[in-house]
C-alpha cells in the first residue's frame, strides 16, 4: 500500500511540475509579445517623508495584464524574464517609460520628485548599461537627480563588477537604493563598499513589527546605522498606523506602503500631485 501511495504522490508531483513548466513556457512566449503590444504598463507607489507626510518620490512597478489570464504578478514574470534575458528589453522599456512620465509631470508644472526604478542584476551586468541609462536620460530630458535605481541586496554578490557600474551611475548624477535590505548575504559589506544613497528596509521586518519584539530592535539598528552612514532610510510594506508611527518616532526618513497608498496608475498619481506656484 505504501508503495502504491508513493507512486501516486510521485505522479501528482510530476504532473504538477509538468503543469508548471507548461505555464512557464507559455508565459515566456506571451511575454515576448507583450513587450511589443499594449499589455504592459507602470504603476507608481508614492513614497512619503515620514515627518512632513509629503510625497518625496514614486516607485515605478511593472504591471502585465495578460489578454486571457488577466493580471500576472511581477513576482511570477520578473524571474521568468530574468531567466530568459527578456528582462533586458523589458528593463529598458520600464526605465524609459518612468523617465518620460516623470519629465512630463515636471513639464506640466508639478513639484518635482524622484522616480525609483527597479533594476535587475542582469541589466547591471551588461557592459553598456550605464550608457543606456545615460541615453534614456538624454532622450527624455529628465535631470538625473530625479532618477533612483533600486538594486536588490540579495543579488549584490558580484560586488567588484557592480561597484564599477554603480560608481559610473553616481557620476552621471543618478541615485542608488539598496532594495530589500537585511535579507541578503552581503548586508554589511555593501554599506562601505558601494556608493549608495538609500537603504530600503525589507518588508518582512516591517510586517513582523511590534514594539516589544526583536524585529523592532533590528529595525532601529538599521535606521541608526543608515543615518550614521548618511543614507536615506526607507521602510516599505507599511500597512498600519502603528508601524508608521514607530518608524517616524525612530527617525526613519521615508515610508512606503498600503497604509499611505497602494501603487497607482499615472492618472491617479496626478490627482495627488501639487502644482508649483
Ligand atoms: P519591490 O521592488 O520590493 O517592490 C515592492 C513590492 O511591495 C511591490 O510589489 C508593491 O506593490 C508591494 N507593496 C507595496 N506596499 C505594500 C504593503 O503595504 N504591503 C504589501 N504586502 N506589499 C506592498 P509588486 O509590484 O508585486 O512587485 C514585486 C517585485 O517585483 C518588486 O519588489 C520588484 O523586485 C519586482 N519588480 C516590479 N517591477 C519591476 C521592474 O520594473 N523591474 C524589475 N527588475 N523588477 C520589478
Ligand atoms: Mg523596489
Ligand atoms: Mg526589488
Ligand atoms: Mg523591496
Amino acid at each position: 500500500l505504501a508503495k502504491k501511495k508513493g507512486k501516486n504522490n510521485y505522479q501528482l508531483f510530476t504532473n504538477k511540475l509538468k503543469e508548471q513548466n507548461k505555464r512557464k513556457s507559455m508565459l515566456e512566449k506571451d511575454l515576448r509579445k507583450a513587450i511589443k503590444g499594449e499589455e504592459l504598463h507602470l504603476n507608481y507607489q508614492p513614497q512619503f517623508d515620514l515627518e512632513t507626510k509629503k510625497i518625496v518620490g514614486l516607485e515605478a512597478l511593472l504591471r502585465w495584464n495578460h489578454p486571457t489570464y488577466g493580471p500576472i504578478s511581477p513576482g511570477e514574470f520578473i524571474p521568468l524574464a530574468e531567466e530568459t534575458n527578456l528582462i533586458l528589453p523589458l528593463g529598458k522599456w520600464v526605465l524609459e517609460q518612468a523617465c518620460q512620465q516623470n519629465k512630463k509631470w515636471q513639464d506640466e508644472g508639478y513639484e518635482p520628485f524622484r522616480i525609483a526604478v527597479n533594476v535587475s542584476v542582469k541589466q547591471l551586468q551588461q557592459f553598456d548599461f550605464v550608457s543606456s541609462v545615460s541615453q534614456i536620460l538624454q532622450k527624455t530630458g529628465l535631470n538625473p537627480k530625479y532618477l533612483e535605481l533600486e538594486i536588490t541586496e540579495s543579488i549584490l554578490q558580484d560586488l567588484a563588477c557592480l561597484k564599477h557600474s554603480i560608481k559610473k551611475l553616481r557620476a552621471l548624477g543618478v541615485s542608488i537604493a539598496i532594495d530589500d535590505f537585511g535579507t541578503g548575504y552581503s548586508s554589511l559589506s555593501v554599506l562601505y563598499q558601494l556608493p549608495i544613497n538609500s537603504l530600503k528596509i525589507d518588508q518582512s521586518f516591517v510586517r513582523n513589527l511590534n514594539s516589544t519584539n526583536r524585529t523592532s530592535a533590528i529595525i532601529k539598528t538599521i535606521i541608526d546605522m543608515g543615518r550614521n552612514l548618511d543614507f536615506y532610510v526607507v521602510a516599505e510594506g507599511i500597512e498600519y498606523e502603528d508601524q508608521a508611527s514607530f518608524l517616524c518616532k525612530n527617525h526613519c526618513h521615508i515610508g512606503q506602503g498600503y497604509y499611505f497608498s497602494h501603487p497607482l496608475s499615472s492618472h491617479e498619481v496626478q490627482k495627488m500631485l501639487v502644482k508649483r506656484h
